[in-house]
């Protein structure tokens, strides 16, 4: 089976791991998940993962906080997720690892990159936890980091959204997705793909983006193998 894509940086939000409720975990929906992403390590992708935490708690929904605690309390957000994932995807068999940016040495290893690279080469799924380790980023500027630092061939943002649009498709009937984009168009029409100092980062690093729905986990089997779907963006 040819790959188009060998390795992935995949960004799940936390919002897709809620199922229906739209808030914490659904197990059954976590598995389906961790389904298709067994199926992409045994086709013989690496498989790296940055998961968010929104789907409990996102930094800048907090009213009052100071900005950091919150922020704090965001990224412990994205390693619930991060281990969740993890255990799903041990009970279906998989080899994977969690590292979390800040260390927490009792539950996960501590980011190291190279460690990573290792584990990926080993067929290993990783799982990337904690965002940055910095306040005021996201994890979609995780994903261009890590994907930077572990030389991913494409970020692959499953979302809640088949791909990118002009407008809100929730909000606007004749909103026209985009089968195609640039960093520079998204980043001029301010579109919402991702932020933008992560829409940046791949800018800067021509990291590809590709955007597709998670509705259907197979869509993340689907991007790998280079089938036609969402919206890619490059440079
Ligand atoms: N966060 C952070 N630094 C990071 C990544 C995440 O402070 O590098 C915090 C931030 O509060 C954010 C929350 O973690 O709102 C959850 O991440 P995100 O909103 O990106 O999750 P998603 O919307 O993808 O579920």
């Amino acid at each position: 089976m040819s790959l188009k894509y060998h390795r992935i940086l995949l960004k799940l939000s936390g919002e897709a791991l809620a199922g229906e409720s739209k808030f914490g975990l659904d197990y059954g929906v976590v598995t389906n998940i961790c389904k298709s992403i067994k199926e992409c390590a045994d086709l013989g992708a690496q498989m790296a993962i940055v998961v968010g935490g929104g789907n409990f708690w996102r930094g800048r929904s907090s009213g009052q906080m100071d900005r950091t605690r919150a922020d704090h309390m965001g990224m412990l957000a994205t390693v619930i997720n991060a281990l969740a994932l993890a255990d799903a995807l041990e009970a279906l068999g998989v080899d994977v690892r969690v590292q979390t940016a800040i260390a927490m040495q009792a539950i996960a290893e501590p980011y190291i990159r190279n460690r990573a690279v290792r584990h990926l080469e080993k067929g290993r799924v990783v799982i990337f936890g904690c965002g940055t380790g910095n306040p005021f980023f996201s994890t979609d500027t995780a994903s261009s980091l890590r994907a930077a630092e572990i030389d991913a061939d494409i970020i692959l943002k499953a979302t809640m959204v088949d791909g990118v649009y002009d407008s809100d498709p929730n909000k606007n009937k004749d909103a026209v997705r985009y089968d195609e984009l640039t960093f520079k168009e998204v980043l001029n029409q301010e579109l919402a793909v991702m932020d933008s100092t992560a829409a940046s980062m791949c800018k800067d690093n021509d990291i590809p983006l590709l955007v597709f729905s998670i509705d259907d986990p197979q869509n993340i089997v689907k991007a790998v193998k280079g089938e036609d779907l969402g919206t890619i963006v490059k440079e």
